[in-house]
């Protein structure tokens, strides 16, 4: 019945560029600036302007956001922070850089994301204190419930890093039934975002991190680059001249250069288009699987879910990954539970310590999904999986 094979290896997502995007690099590559000119500050204000943030922060990646969203929070050795199992290792990882501990609590199976009733026991068997800050995920682009998360963080002093890398566009429905986008800086303190090409926009590689707190604002601008300010209602000594300025503190070099905001300014000008047809791709796959016995999709049907991912779980995922890569179609696995890899174990992470992530683990399958993914291709990705259960 399945005439149509594709021309192209089919990977679980994938950039999209245009002769636009194209054409905005090579402006900028002629421009004056090939980094610290214009084109950041624009690239700040239009992505602040997406996700409804007041202050946004372009950075080198996603990685440099967490950390530096870490030192501004003021991290230090010995204080926990509670985060997801299942999220990019970089989620959990920007606590170790500040020498901070890591606690995960286990998922809500269904849905992927940090189960707020495991933080709420977590943070109630111990000392008010004991926790200084939380890390949800909004795994795959399904938002987390940042309402109650705020909630939970006031009642025992936590501070709130969103990781929104899965969701720019995504958003949740709050208690007065008003739609509260990733990363608008309402309940967390800072999100933050990656523009590595598998995500929704791609500068090669870049990362945001956004706020509605101006304190937390200008530290992120100075720690992005050395710890160095040049502005006068910031400097603690009188000026030397106009070539005056002061490190202040030990900051870092994140910064992003302007050609790789040109090219997100062109791609956050289609974001809005990626995403339409995203959720169009995530409900094809919904009707399809739902005829196909033995897929399970992971969170349907949901409203303001992002669709970085889409997520299948199947009996045996090894024998369909390796059952799709015959067939020129590249699965990925998001992601094997961060406390089961080795250096979280040789800091004291078992297997059997968070189930439901390690059950998600065994079962999950990322299957292709990025906007230029055809009808076609897609109807032959569900073709190949139905192929595969009806076989095994
Ligand atoms: C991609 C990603 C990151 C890291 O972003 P980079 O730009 O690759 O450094 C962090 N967290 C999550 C959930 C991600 O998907």
């Amino acid at each position: 019945m399945m005439s149509f094979v594709p021309t192209r290896p089919l990977p679980y997502g994938r950039q999209h560029i245009t002769e636009a995007d194209v054409a905005a690099v090579t402006a900028a590559l002629h421009g004056d600036f090939l980094t610290q000119g214009p084109k950041v500050a624009e690239f700040e204000e239009k992505f602040a302007a997406y996700v409804g943030a007041t202050y946004a922060v372009a950075v080198a990646n996603g990685t440099a956001a967490l950390h530096l969203c870490a030192l501004a929070l003021n991290v230090q050795p010995g204080q926990r922070v509670i985060t997801s199992p299942i999220t990019f290792a970089a989620s959990a990882n920007c606590v170790r850089y500040c020498g901070g501990e890591v606690h995960f609590a286990d998922i809500d199976p269904a849905t992927g994301l940090i189960d707020l009733q495991q933080v709420r026991a977590l943070l109630e068997a111990q000392p008010k204190g004991y926790f200084t800050g939380l890390i949800p995920v909004d795994f795959a682009g399904l938002a987390v419930d940042l309402e109650a998360a705020r909630k939970l963080a006031d009642e025992f002093g936590l501070w709130i890093i969103e990781d929104s890398c899965h969701a720019p566009g995504g958003f949740f429905v709050d208690s007065q039934g008003r739609e509260q986008h990733c990363g608008n800086g309402r309940f967390a303190d800072l999100a933050i975002f990656s523009f590595h090409p598998v995500k929704h926009i791609a500068t090669g590689e870049g990362g945001m991190i956004t706020t509605n707190n101006e304190a937390l604002y200008r530290h992120l601008l100075r720690l992005r680059t050395h710890g160095i300010t040049r502005d006068p209602a910031d400097l603690q000594r009188p000026s030397d001249g106009g070539w005056y300025m002061e490190m202040q503190e030990l900051g870092y070099n994140y910064r992003l250069p302007d050609f790789n905001c040109a090219l997100g300014i062109s791609q956050l000008q289609r974001a809005d288009a990626g995403l339409a047809r995203r959720r169009q791709l995530a409900a094809r796959y919904d009707a399809a699987f739902a005829q196909v016995p033995g897929v399970q999709v992971l969170a349907p049907g949901r409203p303001g879910h992002a669709y970085h991912l889409y997520v299948i779980q199947v009996a045996d995922r090894k024998g369909l990954y390796d059952f799709l890569k015959t067939k020129q179609i590249f699965a990925q696995v998001h992601y094997i539970p961060v406390h089961r890899m080795p250096y979280y174990e040789s800091l004291g992470w078992r297997e059997g310590d968070f189930p439901l992530a390690e059950n998600y683990y065994a079962h999950g399958l990322s299957i292709p999904l990025f906007p230029t993914l055809t009808d076609d291709e897609q109807d032959y990705v569900v073709s190949c999986i139905a192929e595969f259960l009806v076989k095994s």
